[in-house]
């Protein structure tokens, strides 16, 4: 049976996505700011703290075995308007969102070195490619991920590992209710629905089952390729 991880996997998108892997066969640990609940193999830690990422990725492999599938959905959104934007917050949501993924990959990529083969899939947001007023900070970090994604692709592909990105757009989760309750969403999710061609919001498990696809075996000729999961939002 073979060991993933998800990053971000107490909550959202990254919840959704760690029962779809359950569902499908893997074992799955998850990684999360909170500390453990004390359910089955979750981890707390910092993504963005390279020692409690590897003591985590340990504990794990003793646990579960190698792991050879990892989804950083791990995330950190931030709204400000770019004259009000600290260097601080900058360098946090840049930290979560981009570093956080440079060191849970290295972290996993052993695993996946050692068994010649690995899925990687990071999710980055439909807002690298559209844009977004007041979260520079934010569309630079998963512009970044996308990035990162593409070229280790290209680095990787003779190793048996691909790498591929999932940008969501617009998913019902904490992270999209807070938003619209802080009212920085740009309008309420219900005008947004209208805005969407699908006419729904979309659901943490659209996203899920474009990763297990990923994930999947049959998906081993598909990398650095960026799957956008939006209703149609961006195309
Ligand atoms: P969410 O419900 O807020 O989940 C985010 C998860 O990331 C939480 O489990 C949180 O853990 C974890 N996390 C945050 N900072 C962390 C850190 N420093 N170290 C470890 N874990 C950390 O949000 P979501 O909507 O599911 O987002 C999942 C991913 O999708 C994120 O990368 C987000 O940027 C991306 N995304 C979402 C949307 C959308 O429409 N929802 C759109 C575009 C992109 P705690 O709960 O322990 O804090």
């Amino acid at each position: 049976m073979k060991t993933a991880v998800v990053t971000g996997g107490g909550s959202g998108i990254g919840a959704a996505v760690a029962q779809r892997l359950r569902t499908d066969g893997y074992q799955v640990a998850t990684l999360d700011l909170k500390p453990p609940t004390g359910d089955d193999h979750t981890y707390g830690a910092d993504v963005t703290d390279p020692v409690a990422v590897d003591k985590a990725l340990n504990a794990i492999r003793q646990q579960l075995g190698p792991v050879t599938v990892l989804v950083n959905a791990a995330g950190l959104d931030g709204f400000k308007r770019f004259t009000n934007l600290t260097f601080a917050a900058w360098q946090r949501v840049i930290d979560v969102n981009l570093n956080g993924v440079f060191h849970c990959i290295q972290a996993a990529l052993p695993d996946m070195l050692n068994a010649r083969w690995g899925r990687i899939v990071n999710i980055s947001s439909s807002s690298a490619h559209s844009g977004q007023p007041f979260m520079a900070h934010y569309v630079a970090a998963k512009s970044a991920v996308n990035g990162v994604t593409k070229a280790l692709a290209l680095e990787l592909g003779l190793s048996g590992i691909t790498v591929n990105a999932v940008p969501p757009g617009f998913i019902d989760t904490p992270m999209l209710r807070a938003a619209e309750e802080r009212g920085v969403l740009g309008g309420t999710i219900q005008q947004h629905i209208e805005r969407t061609p699908v006419r729904r919001v979309g659901r943490a498990e659209d996203i899920a089952a474009a990763c297990a696809f990923l994930i999947s075996d049959e998906a081993g000729y598909i990398t650095g390729q960026i799957l956008g999961v939006n209703g149609g939002r961006n195309t």
